[in-house]
């Protein structure tokens, strides 16, 4: 049963691995299938390690439909956000350490970069510290996700989402590239910022981003007055 969705969770698990943004069995990742059930990564296992079959297949409420191992110890929080989002189809959990980083210092990470506005959608809120496998994660993050693909959980993590695991893993990954710019910007002083104008020109001209057959219209990357 969803054997294609499941090699592709853990194919997705492994690329956050190359990108150093989970070590060992840090994290999960978990995606609503067409039908309507929750894949989620089985608790305290290593990507490399897994098989489909180690995948397990849940209802919205939490009910086995297929799978032996134990889910992540995540999963009420990650029900919490697919109950709440009808609209989103996939959450991946990180322990990515540059973003968490920001978490100890910011309340926002802000878009000032444009990697982070087009990969998140804009700027990333911290949420209130929550304890690891609580409800309280999946609540804060909903709370704190807005129109946003991301937050990161204090003192603890990161949570993307997205429509597609694509759209989640991008996020992720992309966000973690802007964190290290942006600490090792603010390790050598004050960091420069754009306007909202800026931010949102860079989410728009994302949407047009790969093998889309649509363009960027013109209109759009006309240079904007600050
Ligand atoms: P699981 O391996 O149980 O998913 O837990 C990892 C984690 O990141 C806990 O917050
Ligand atoms: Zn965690």
């Amino acid at each position: 049963m969803f054997e294609k969705e499941k090699l592709e969770i853990i194919k997705a698990g492994i690329t956050l691995d190359r990108y150093g943004l989970i070590a060992l069995s840090g994290g999960n990742i978990s995606l609503r299938t067409p039908t309507g059930e929750i894949l989620i990564t089985p608790s305290g296992m290593i990507y490399e390690d897994m098989v489909a079959d180690d995948v397990i297949v849940m209802d919205l409420q939490g009910n086995v439909i297929e799978g032996t191992r134990k889910p992540s110890s995540d999963t009420e929080g990650i029900l919490y956000i697919f109950q709440q989002r009808s609209d989103l189809n996939a959450v991946i959990h990180t322990h990515q350490p540059y973003a968490t980083a920001i978490s100890l210092i910011e309340d926002e990470f802000r878009a000032d970069l444009t990697t982070l506005a087009n990969a998140t959608a804009g700027s990333v809120k911290v949420t209130p510290f929550s304890s690891p496998g609580s409800i309280d994660m999946g609540i804060d993050t909903v709370k704190y996700l807005g129109d946003s693909l991301a937050v990161i959980l204090a003192n603890h993590g990161v949570m993307t989402v997205g429509t597609s695991l694509k759209q989640a893993l991008y996020a992720a990954v992309y966000m973690e590239e802007s964190a290290k710019c942006y600490l090792a910007a603010r390790a050598c002083g004050e960091t420069k910022k754009l306007t909202d104008k800026q931010i949102q020109q860079a989410v728009d001209v994302f949407k047009y981003y790969g093998q889309g057959t649509a363009t960027i219209p013109k209109e759009l990357v006309k240079r904007i007055e600050s």
